[in-house]
C-alpha cells in the first residue's frame, strides 16, 4: 500500500510561492498559473473579501489546507483596479519560462516564476485603470533639516503614465498646500520621515497612501549617481540647478519607480523645476470649499473644472486641470497665456479647425508610456500613429498664421519637429481593426509583409485542405452528415452519427480513423492526414505571430527612439488644447480678458458665478451679474479694501464672495474671465473659509474646525492676499461668535493688509465701516412683495436693514404660529438691543491692533500672582502654528 503523504512535505510549487512571497511582504501576490493569477494564504482572504470571489482550498501546506481564490489573467485589470483601490499593493508574479523547458528538466519541476512588477497606486498604467483627464502622480519626498525646528522639503513628482517628472522645495509650512495642488495617487518618503512623530498627523490626515522606503541609497550622492546613470548624463547640471533636497527626492523617485517597474523603464522626462513657488498658495480647505476640481461630496460635475473644461483631448483636460491647481503668480506669464487665448477668440474659424484635429488625438502620451514599459498593444501604436498625423496637420493649421502668439508658436514648432515618416510607417504596418492584445495577433496588414501573407495564406489553404478532406471522407465513406470540426480537447477530429461511427470501428475503415470520443449522439474519430494537416496549420499560426511580434517590436523601438520630440508633440497638443478650449469657453460665455497686474487692485465689474449661472441657466433664470471692489481706496492706503457682505440668508452672499475668489484662479490660471471688466493685481495666496462647516469625520467639532481655519488665516495672509470668510462665528454663542468676527476683522484691517470679503449676518458688524476706513458696506438687496420676501441678488453699497431670518423660515414651510411667536420675540429683543447696541459698548475699546504691537510694554505691568496673565505673557504668538495657538489657548482656559 501507498505510504499516507508526509504531512510536513512540502510541494515544490508551494516552495517556490513561499520563498516569492518572502521577498514581497508587504504586496498581496498574484501567482500565475495557466490562464489564472492564484492568491493563497492571508492574500486569498484579504482578496476573496476585498474582491467578493469565491474562496477555496488547494491542498495542504505543512498540514494545514492552503486557502486559494484566482482572478482571470484576462480580466486582471478590473480586480487590480479594486484592490488598489481599496489600498492594497500588488506584487504580479508571472512564469518566466515555456512551461514546455521546465518540463524537459524532469516531470516533477515547477516553472520558473519571478515577480515582474509591482502595482502600487502611484504607479498604474494601464488605461483601465487610469482617469483619462487626470494626472496620476507619485511624489517623493526628501528632507534637509536646517535647525532643530525647522526644515526643508524636496518633492518630486512624477507621473510615469506620461513621464512628466517635476522637482521642487518647500518649507514645511507650504507642504500641506503643495500636496493639495499635487493631488499624489501616493506618496514615498524614507523612513525617518515616515515614522516621524510630528508628521504622523500631517500625513494622516492627508488622507493619501503613504510608502516609506529603506534608507539605504536615498542620500544626496546616491540619488545624484542614480539619476545621471538612468538619464545617461555625467552632470545634472544640464537639467538645472536643483537643491540637495531636490536631488535626494528626485532619486527616491526614480528608486522607487524601478523597484517597482524591474527593469521596465518608463519614458522619464528629465526633472524640470516645478511651477510650485511661482503659482498661487490655495490650502486643502479653499479648495473644497472654492469646489475646484471636486465638488464638497467629492465629485467632478458640479465643480469649477467640470464648468470651464471644454477640451477635447485626454492631455488636454489634464493640463487644464493642473493649471486651474496652480494658478501664475507672474504677471508676464499670465498676460501671455491671456494672449494667446485672445488669438483663437479672434480667429474662429481657426479655433474650429483646430478643435476639430484636435478631437482626433488620442492620448499618446500615455500610449507612449506603455510601449516604453513593454506594456503596450498595437492599439497603442496606432493611437500613437493617428496622434502624429493630427499632429502634422495642426502644425500646418498654424503654420498658415502671419502671427502666433509666443505660447502658440513654440507649440506648433514642437508639432513641426515631429517625424513626418513615423505616423505614415504605422499606418501602412498597422490594420485597421487591432486587437488589444498583441499575443493575439493580426495586427498587422495584409500586403505589409510577404513572409507574413504568406503564412496567412499558408493557414487560409489549410482550412481549403480541410474542407476538400471532408468531402472526400464523406464521398469515400458514403456519408453525408460526415464533418470536420475542431475544438480544443481534440483539435481537428472527423464527427460522425452513433450508426456510422459504429462502421468506422470495424474493418476496412478502422485503419484510417482512429476512435477518440463517444457522445450521446454521436462518435469522433481522429486520422493521420488530419494530424498532419493540424500541425501544418499550427504551425503556421506560431510561425506568423512570431513574425507579428517582431514587427511589433521593430515598430516600438522606432517610435521610442523618437520618445523625446513625441513626448514635446504630446505636450503641445495638449497646450493648444488648452488654449483653443479656454478659448471657446470665452467665446460661448462672453467672458472677457482680465488684466492682471503686480499692483493690489481688485475691481469687477458684473462678475459672474461660473457654476451657479450654468445651473440657473438650465432652469431657464438669469444670473444677475454683481460688481466688486477691493482695490485700495487711494494710492496712499496702505493695504485693499474689506467688504463686509450683509443680507438674509439665501440672498447671494456665499455666491458673490465666491464668484469674486473664482475670478482671481481663472484669470491666474490664464483663461478669460466671466465679468464685463477684471482688474487684478496678482493674488499670491488664496483663502476661503465658511463658518461652521462640520468635519466630524476628523472628530473635531464644527466651531474648533473654523476657528483652527481662521486663524491660520489671520497667522498667513499677507498684504497680496485674498481672503473669503463666509459666516465666521456661527458656531457658537452669538455675543462670542460676534466678538470674534469684529475681532478677526480688525485683525485682517490692521495687520494683514489684505483684500478680503466678509459675509456676515451680524448686522453689528456694519458699524466697522465707520470705524476702520478700508472697510466698506455692501449688502444683497431684497424686497417684500404681499408680506413674501423677494431676493433681487443684487449687491448695493450699504447695510441689511434687517435679516429677514423670520420671512426666509416662513419660506421654508414653518408652521405660521411658529413663525408669529417669533415675531413677537424678535421684537422684545430688538427694543433692548436698541437701548444698548453693541457698537456704542465696543466704543470705549481700544482698537484691537494697538495692544498686540506694543505687546511688551503691556505685559510689564502685570500683577506678578496672575497666572493668567503670566502665562498669557510667555506665548510668542508669531512663532506659534495655528495647532500651538489652539493648543495654548486650551491651557489658558485650563488655568482661568
Ligand atoms: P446666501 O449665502 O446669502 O445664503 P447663496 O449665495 O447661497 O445665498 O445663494 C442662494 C441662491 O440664490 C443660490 O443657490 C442661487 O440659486 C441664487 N443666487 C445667488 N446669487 C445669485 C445671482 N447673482 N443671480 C441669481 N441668482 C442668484
Amino acid at each position: 500500500a501507498k505510504a499516507p503523504a508526509d504531512p510536513g512535505r512540502v510541494t515544490p510549487m508551494m516552495a517556490q510561492y513561499v520563498e516569492i512571497k518572502a521577498a514581497n511582504p508587504d504586496s498581496l501576490l498574484f501567482y500565475r498559473m495557466g490562464d489564472f493569477y492564484e492568491l493563497f494564504f492571508r492574500d486569498a482572504e484579504i482578496a476573496s473579501r476585498t474582491l467578493g470571489i469565491v474562496l477555496t482550498k488547494r491542498g495542504k501546506h505543512l498540514g494545514e489546507d492552503i486557502a486559494m481564490c484566482g482572478v482571470p489573467v484576462e480580466r486582471a485589470d478590473d480586480y487590480l483596479q479594486r484592490l488598489i483601490a481599496a489600498g492594497h499593493r500588488v506584487a504580479v508574479c508571472e512564469q518566466t519560462e515555456d512551461p514546455a523547458e521546465a518540463k524537459k528538466r524532469g516531470a516533477k519541476s515547477v516553472v520558473q516564476r519571478d515577480v515582474v512588477r509591482l502595482v502600487t497606486p502611484g504607479t498604474i498604467t494601464e488605461e483601465r485603470l487610469l482617469e483619462p483627464g487626470r494626472a496620476s502622480l507619485l511624489v517623493a519626498v526628501a528632507r534637509r533639516k536646517l535647525t532643530d525646528s525647522s526644515a526643508l522639503y524636496g518633492l518630486a513628482a512624477v507621473d510615469i503614465s506620461t513621464g512628466r517628472f517635476s522637482v521642487l522645495e518647500t518649507p514645511q509650512e507650504r507642504l500641506a498646500v503643495e500636496f493639495a495642488r499635487l493631488e499624489p495617487r501616493e506618496i514615498v518618503c524614507p523612513e525617518a520621515i515616515h515614522d516621524d512623530p510630528e508628521l504622523k498627523e500631517f500625513w494622516r490626515e492627508l488622507n493619501v497612501p503613504v510608502t516609506p522606503l529603506a534608507r539605504e541609497g536615498l542620500d544626496a550622492a546616491s540619488a545624484e549617481r542614480r539619476l545621471k546613470e538612468f538619464f545617461g548624463v555625467a552632470t545634472l547640471d544640464a537639467f538645472g540647478a536643483f537643491s540637495r533636497a531636490e536631488i535626494a527626492a528626485a532619486g527616491a523617485a526614480l528608486a522607487y519607480v524601478e523597484r517597482t517597474q524591474f527593469g521596465a523603464r518608463p519614458p522619464l522626462s528629465p526633472p524640470v523645476r516645478d511651477t510650485g513657488g511661482a503659482t498661487m498658495l490655495i490650502d486643502a480647505a479653499t479648495r473644497a470649499n472654492l469646489e475646484l476640481t471636486r465638488t464638497l461630496s467629492g465629485e467632478r460635475t458640479g465643480s469649477l473644472l467640470a464648468a470651464i473644461d471644454r477640451t477635447v483631448t485626454p492631455g488636454g483636460a489634464r493640463l487644464i486641470a493642473e493649471r486651474l491647481a496652480g494658478p501664475l503668480t507672474e504677471p508676464t506669464a499670465i498676460a501671455a497665456r491671456h494672449d494667446a487665448v485672445e488669438a483663437l477668440v479672434t480667429d474662429a474659424p481657426l479655433r474650429e479647425d483646430l478643435r476639430r484635429d484636435l478631437a482626433r488625438v488620442p492620448d499618446i502620451a500615455r500610449a507612449l508610456a506603455r510601449l516604453s514599459l513593454d506594456r503596450g498593444g498595437p492599439r497603442d501604436l496606432a493611437a500613437l500613429g493617428a496622434g502624429l498625423t493630427a499632429a502634422r496637420d495642426l502644425a500646418l493649421a498654424l503654420g498658415q498664421q502671419r502671427e502666433l502668439p509666443d505660447d502658440l508658436q513654440k507649440a506648433a514648432d514642437a508639432l513641426a519637429e515631429t517625424d513626418a515618416s513615423l505616423p505614415l510607417k504605422l499606418t501602412e504596418t498597422l490594420a485597421d481593426e487591432l486587437p488589444l492584445n498583441r499575443r493575439d495577433g493580426r495586427f498587422v496588414r495584409d500586403g505589409h509583409d510577404p513572409a507574413l501573407d504568406e503564412l496567412r495564406l499558408l493557414q487560409v489553404d489549410s482550412r481549403k485542405v480541410i474542407a476538400q478532406l471532408q468531402q472526400r471522407y464523406a464521398a469515400e465513406t458514403g456519408n453525408r452528415t460526415l464533418r470536420i470540426k475542431h475544438n480544443s480537447m481534440l483539435g481537428y477530429f472527423v464527427e460522425v452519427s452513433q450508426a456510422v461511427g459504429e462502421e468506422f470501428l470495424k474493418e476496412p475503415w478502422r485503419a484510417t480513423f482512429v476512435h477518440r470520443q463517444t457522445m450521446s449522439d454521436a462518435m469522433r474519430f481522429s486520422s493521420v492526414e488530419l494530424g498532419e494537416l493540424e500541425s501544418k496549420i499550427a504551425s503556421a499560426a506560431d510561425r506568423a505571430l512570431k513574425l507579428e511580434l517582431t514587427i511589433f517590436a521593430d515598430l516600438t523601438a522606432t517610435v521610442l527612439a523618437e520618445a523625446e520630440p513625441i513626448k514635446a508633440a504630446a505636450l503641445a497638443l495638449a497646450e493648444i488644447d488648452v488654449t483653443a478650449a479656454l478659448a471657446e469657453l470665452a467665446a460661448s460665455e462672453g467672458w472677457t480678458r482680465p488684466l492682471v497686474d503686480e499692483g493690489t487692485a481688485f475691481a469687477i465689474s458684473a462678475g459672474r458665478h461660473p457654476v451657479v449661472e450654468a445651473a440657473l441657466k438650465r432652469d431657464g433664470k438669469p444670473f444677475v451679474a454683481n460688481d466688486s471692489e477691493l482695490s485700495p481706496p487711494s494710492a496712499k492706503a496702505n493695504g485693499g479694501r474689506i467688504c463686509l457682505i450683509t443680507g438674509p440668508n439665501m440672498a447671494g452672499k456665499s455666491t458673490f464672495l465666491r464668484q469674486n475668489a473664482l475670478i482671481a484662479v481663472l484669470a491666474q490660471m490664464g483663461a478669460f474671465v466671466p465679468a464685463a471688466h477684471a482688474h487684478i493685481g496678482v493674488v499670491d495666496r488664496l483663502f476661503s473659509r465658511v463658518g461652521a462647516a462640520d468635519d466630524l469625520a476628523r472628530g473635531r467639532s464644527t466651531f474648533m474646525v473654523e476657528m483652527v481655519e481662521t486663524a491660520a488665516i489671520l497667522n498667513q495672509a499677507g498684504p497680496r492676499a485674498l481672503v473669503i470668510l463666509d459666516e465666521i462665528g456661527r458656531g457658537t454663542a452669538t455675543f462670542d461668535g460676534l466678538s470674534i468676527a469684529w475681532a478677526a476683522i480688525e485683525h485682517l484691517h490692521e495687520i494683514n493688509r489684505c483684500r478680503a470679503l466678509f459675509a456676515t449676518h451680524y448686522h453689528e458688524l456694519t458699524a466697522l465701516g465707520d470705524r476702520l476706513d478700508r472697510v466698506t458696506n455692501a449688502t444683497v438687496r431684497v424686497t417684500e412683495w404681499n408680506g413674501e420676501v423677494v431676493f433681487l441678488h443684487e449687491v448695493v453699497p450699504g447695510a441689511a436693514d434687517r435679516s429677514y431670518g423670520i420671512q426666509v423660515a416662513k419660506l421654508a414651510g414653518l408652521p405660521p404660529a411658529v413663525v408669529e411667536r417669533a415675531r413677537a420675540i424678535l421684537s422684545e429683543l430688538e427694543k433692548t438691543e436698541r437701548e444698548k447696541p453693541v457698537a456704542s459698548l465696543v466704543d470705549d475699546l481700544p482698537l484691537f491692533a494697538a495692544p498686540v504691537r506694543r505687546a511688551a510694554p503691556v505685559v510689564e505691568t502685570v500683577p506678578a500672582n496672575d497666572t493668567l496673565r503670566e502665562a498669557l505673557a510667555e506665548l510668542d504668538l508669531d512663532e506659534m502654528t495655528p495647532r500651538q495657538a489652539l493648543e495654548a489657548l486650551y491651557k489658558l482656559k485650563g488655568l482661568g
